[in-house]
């Protein structure tokens, strides 16, 4: 089994159905998606709630390159707001060569990352030709 840089945020390959992607939930009662495995559903206050894998998919919202190197990643590199295509949002690292051009709109999709030492991440890439 491979050792997550972040158990809470994402599911590798097998864990659920539609993984590699990051943790959500899913309430039975209202139909909102949110990000994380929620004890309760933020919404409505339904404790029924389905643990989904989402953000297989996204869109990039606004990034920005990082000049400094951190929790093993080597700088520079991007982080950026993405929007999954269930509709969370949150901050993610973008997996793109420096002085990349990303521009907000652009599509995105899942990519594991492993790590040195076994350890395994994830970012996002842009997906080819689609700028
Ligand atoms: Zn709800």
């Amino acid at each position: 089994m491979l050792t997550k840089t972040n158990p809470f945020l994402f599911y590798v390959d097998g864990e659920v159905a539609g993984a590699p992607g990051l943790k959500g939930s899913c309430c039975k009662a209202c139909g909102l998606t949110v990000l994380l495995q929620m004890a309760a559903c933020p919404k409505c206050g339904s404790r029924e709630l389905d643990a989904v894998c989402i953000g297989q998919r996204a869109k990039l919202g606004h990034a920005a390159e990082v000049f400094h190197s951190a929790d093993g990643f080597e700088a520079p590199y991007f982080i950026g707001m993405i929007e999954t295509e269930q509709g969370p949002r949150t901050f993610a690292p973008i997996a793109a060569a420096p002085g990349t051009k990303l521009t907000p709109g652009m599509a995105l999709r899942f990519q594991l990352l492993e790590r040195e030492g076994g350890s395994v991440g994830f970012a996002y890439a842009p997906v080819e030709g689609s700028t």
